[in-house]
């Protein structure tokens, strides 16, 4: 990729996180995260249509976005008993399913997956936090095998939790997708002072905004158009100049609907500002 810092979006086909699809390649953006499709769209006759849809509107896709039927954002509780790998209950088959999401993203060319991999313990002797290491070892292990990296996405946990986390699962193809709201909204850290902490690891992030909750880590605080919330995006993409970092800056709006489209393209616009100030 020669353009450093190509501004892109999170995107979806058919259902799940992202912005439709449809909306997005309107956007006339050179790249894009994917949400992955429902089972139905990733039988491998639809792969190459898939393939064909972004190629031919000259978008490069940067990462594959791992989620579960499952999962639910509802509140921070319930992220906690829903989300990721975390859960006891359905790690055994989600973990399978992620092996197969990676095949995946390895058949339509895209160089890394990602996921909230839900809670990761903060006790870091614990069962529960070296549950989370092995299993995080056989994904990365997997994707190892395909030539893909594995990103995990922050906001649940701490920085100094994911470091010590990346650190016991010890597998070079594992790095960070860094989105600075979620510290915030989850109350798990001032995001610039985390990304400098774990910036080593950063190959991607999601360029999102929030604001602090009043009961941080218990009530989420509400996310907003970028630039409205608390994150500072000006020191946030100035910081990750400082830290080398060169990939694609996705943004991601939680909303959905036709003021969901107004907003990104006001990001997009926010972030070409902040590039045409900040790269040399
Ligand atoms: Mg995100």
């Amino acid at each position: 990729m020669s353009e450093k810092m190509p501004v892109g979006v999170f995107t979806s086909i058919g259902a799940g996180l992202g912005a439709d699809v449809e909306g997005v390649l309107g956007l006339e953006l050179r790249s894009v995260q994917v949400h992955v499709p429902p089972p139905e769209m990733r039988a491998p006759e639809k792969i190459e249509q898939t393939r064909k849809t972004f190629a031919d509107a000259g978008i490069d896709i940067s990462l594959l976005f791992c989620g579960f039927a499952g999962d639910s954002y509802a509140s921070i509780q319930i992220v906690r008993e829903t989300v990721g790998l975390c859960p006891p209950a359905t790690r055994k088959e989600r973990v399978e399913e992620m092996l197969g999401m990676a095949d995946y993203a390895a058949a339509l060319g895209v160089p890394a997956i990602g996921n909230h991999i839900g809670f990761v313990s903060e006790d870091h002797g614990s069962k529960a936090f070296a549950d989370m290491v092995a299993t995080a070892q056989t994904v990365c292990d997997h994707c190892a095998d395909l030539g893909i990296r594995m990103h995990l996405e922050t906001g649940q946990e701490t920085a100094d939790t994911l470091l010590a986390f990346i650190g016991a699962v010890d597998r070079p193809n594992l790095a960070v997708n860094f989105d600075p709201a979620n510290m915030i909204l989850y109350g798990s850290g001032e995001p610039i002072a985390a990304l400098r902490k774990v910036g080593r690891h950063v190959k991607s992030v999601h360029c999102k905004d929030g604001k602090w909750s009043d009961q941080p880590g218990e009530v989420f605080g509400p996310e907003t158009p970028l630039g409205e919330g608390d994150v500072g995006m000006e020191n946030f993409v100035r910081t990750l100049t400082e830290i080398g970092y060169e990939g694609p800056l996705t943004i991601e709006r939680e909303i959905g609907g036709e003021q969901q489209i107004r907003d990104i393209r006001q990001a997009v616009q926010l972030l070409e500002s902040l590039k045409a100030k900040l790269l040399p």
